[in-house]
């Protein structure tokens, strides 16, 4: 009856991932179960990865390839499918 208990950022209280795979892993699994989009970064402060449903733009203080066009052409005022 152990349940395993993420470590968390003391500075942003995120859940702390020691590898970018497994963040992507995490977002993604968000995306497919609850239709949350979240991006990693990698945080300045604890230097491990977290998740942010924010852009990280900010964060990484650059562009990132990853979301933007894309991100554009799911947002069409439909869902164009529906995962139960
Ligand atoms: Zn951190």
């Amino acid at each position: 009856m152990h349940y395993f208990v993420p470590k968390r950022c003391a500075f942003t209280s995120k859940i702390m991932y020691h590898d970018k795979l497994a963040a992507e892993r995490a977002a993604e699994r968000s995306q497919l179960e609850r239709s949350v989009d979240l991006w990693v970064y990698r945080c300045q402060d604890c230097g491990c990865w977290h998740l942010t449903s924010h852009e990280p733009g900010r964060y990484l203080g650059g562009p990132f390839a990853r979301g933007q066009g894309h991100r554009h052409s799911r947002k069409r005022g439909y869902k164009p499918r529906q995962r139960k």
